[in-house]
């Protein structure tokens, strides 16, 4: 390749004074494009804010010909290219939103060797004519952006990206960099495997992001919950607060505007113009708080977003840290914030059953949950227990900067209440067509005489209120925990409650169940950075 031999490390720093204005390349970047200019296929994964673009634009530069950058992010190409020719950089893109003339002069532009960076949407590259064009000008890079698209289990995943292993068949001599933020070993090695590139070298920035607080409260009361966390440490600060349902969304804008906090709704039925105007303005203006369903985000570049609020459980570890990722990119401290209860749980349990695919898809989005309800739970560092779900070694047992670190949670031995939780779910069991939530054995427990107990005498059962030591939100905890643990399970629409595999171990005495005290009030405000 004459191209290796004519462009030297210094072509990149050189680009990245002069067109970037930074001073040095971070982590891995330097490597990376290193490896790129150098025409070597590369698989980088890097957390959301570590720099990933500078990875193919500067070898898109460096080297003669157009970066093809192909990216799912179609509502971001013009802001991705308006930044580039801002920047002096020749950009451009193809896709849907152009019309035939718009599309016409970009294509001459590539041909012409007008362009040194295009931005293509995979489903274009499933078009003769888009790979014909391709053929006829000079390509310097592929870049291929959210590359966890191609994963098939992957939360993520277009079919689309599957048809991308074209490109190596087809340009063999250009350099090909798939980059993401999200990926578990299993993804990474989907990457490889479906875009066709076994002999890429593979680079791995940390995934750990110190400035960020980790937080999990149990929730009450959510969007109370949320506002005092507001108010005390976030105060006309900028965030996101993501919210399961569309529903949620407006209500929990409507709730933070009615006390004093300007939010904006951002989901994906909101009219099209509505939905560009508030992100525009989350993006622009100062302290505006978005609440918004997961299809806020994905490529947002807001550095200062001081916090992440999460009002329902995320579906997985990879979401979860995506989400939350978006935190504190200018390296300031933020908080990641989480209200999480039963009800999310049962809820998610339930979607999963009930959800389409087949049997293999819900075992995988169930172990999804899992390692979510794990993180949630557990009674050590949450950012160990995410860097390990990454393949990372945690550097520390303890960062000093999470709930758990700043307030060690009390464990304690719930067997005997795990064995009076599955006794009455062992009950309930034996009336037909039982339509009893989690709520029914609580009040059982607690011997509570409501309405629904006396219409079905379940104040005749051996259970009836044998729980009263606890509270009924501590009963909730441990019935949440017992979910988590895969100790008892959830069915059918009205949630009921029934034994799995495990439970019989724990009624049958031979393990000890050990659950987290649920914290009588969330830890201290943000704590004392360092020594
Ligand atoms: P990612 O795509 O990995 O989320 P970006 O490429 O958007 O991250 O980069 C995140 C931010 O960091 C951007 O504002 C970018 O300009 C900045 N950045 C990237 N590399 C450098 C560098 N070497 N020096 C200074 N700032 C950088
Ligand atoms: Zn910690």
């Amino acid at each position: 390749d004459p191209v290796a031999g004519s462009v030297t490390q210094s072509d990149a720093l050189r680009t990245l004074h002069r067109v970037f204005g930074y001073d040095a390349f971070r982590g891995e970047q330097e490597g990376i494009i290193d490896h790129v200019v150098g025409g070597g296929d590369a698989v980088v994964l890097m957390p959301t804010g570590g720099g990933k673009s500078l990875c193919y634009q500067i070898p898109a530069l460096v080297r003669p010909g157009t970066g093809v950058v192909v990216s799912p992010l179609i509502a971001l190409m013009q802001d991705q290219v308006d930044a580039l020719r801002a920047l002096g950089v020749r950009a451009g893109f193809i896709n849907s939103t152009q019309d035939f003339d718009e599309r016409r002069v970009m294509e001459a532009e590539f041909l012409a060797g007008e362009l040194d960076v295009l931005y293509l949407a995979p489903e274009r590259l499933r078009l003769d004519a888009t790979l014909d064009l391709l053929s006829r000008g000079k390509i310097s890079v592929f870049a291929i952006d959210e590359a966890h698209c191609v994963a098939q289990w992957g939360h993520d995943f277009r079919p689309d990206y599957l048809a991308l292993s074209v490109l190596g068949q087809r340009w063999p001599d250009v350099p090909r960099i798939a980059l993401t933020a999200t990926a578990t070993h299993a993804t990474h090695r989907e990457i490889t495997e479906r875009l066709g590139m076994p002999d890429a070298k593979h680079f791995v920035a940390s995934f750990d992001r110190p400035n960020i607080q980790y937080r999990v409260v149990p929730k009450a009361e959510p969007k109370k919950q949320l506002l005092s966390f507001l108010k005390e440490e976030h105060a006309g600060d900028a965030g996101i607060v993501y919210c399961l349902s569309r529903n949620s969304v407006e209500k929990t804008a409507e709730f933070l505007c009615k006390n004093g906090i300007e939010a904006v709704p951002y989901h994906a039925g909101l009219d099209g113009a509505l939905r560009a105007r508030n992100q525009s303005r989350f993006l622009r203006e100062e302290g505006l708080v978005v609440c918004a369903t997961i299809a806020f985000g994905m490529g947002i570049d807001k550095p200062d977003v001081r916090f992440v609020a999460h009002l329902d459980l995320p579906k997985s570890v990879e979401g979860y840290y995506q989400e939350t990722g978006r935190a504190g990119r200018d390296g300031a401290p933020s908080t990641a914030w989480m209200a999480y209860g039963l009800q999310d749980v049962v809820q998610q349990r339930k979607l999963i059953q009930g959800g389409e695919g087949d049997e293999a898809f819900r075992r995988r989005a169930a172990s999804h949950l899992d390692s979510m309800l794990a993180l949630c739970e557990t009674a050590q560092c949450r950012r160990a227990q995410l860097l390990t779900y990454f393949g990372q070694e945690a550097g520390a047992e303890s960062c000093g900067n999470c709930d758990t670190c700043l307030t060690p949670p009390e464990t304690w031995d719930g067997t005997v209440a795990a064995q009076k939780v599955l006794s009455a779910v062992v009950r309930l069991q034996r009336e037909r067509g039982q339509k009893f939530g989690t709520g029914q054995i609580i009040d059982i427990l607690l011997g509570k005489k409501t309405a629904k107990v006396i219409q079905f005498d379940h104040d005749q059962l051996s259970v009836f209120g044998i729980g009263e030591e606890l509270a009924e939100g501590e009963w909730r905890g441990v019935v949440r925990q017992l979910l988590a643990q895969g100790l008892i399970a959830v069915e059918g629409e009205y949630g009921t409650l029934v034994l799995t595999e495990t439970s019989g171990s724990v009624l049958g005495r031979e393990r000890e169940v050990r659950l987290r005290k649920e914290p009588k009030r969330a830890p201290a405000a943000r704590a004392s950075k360092g020594e």
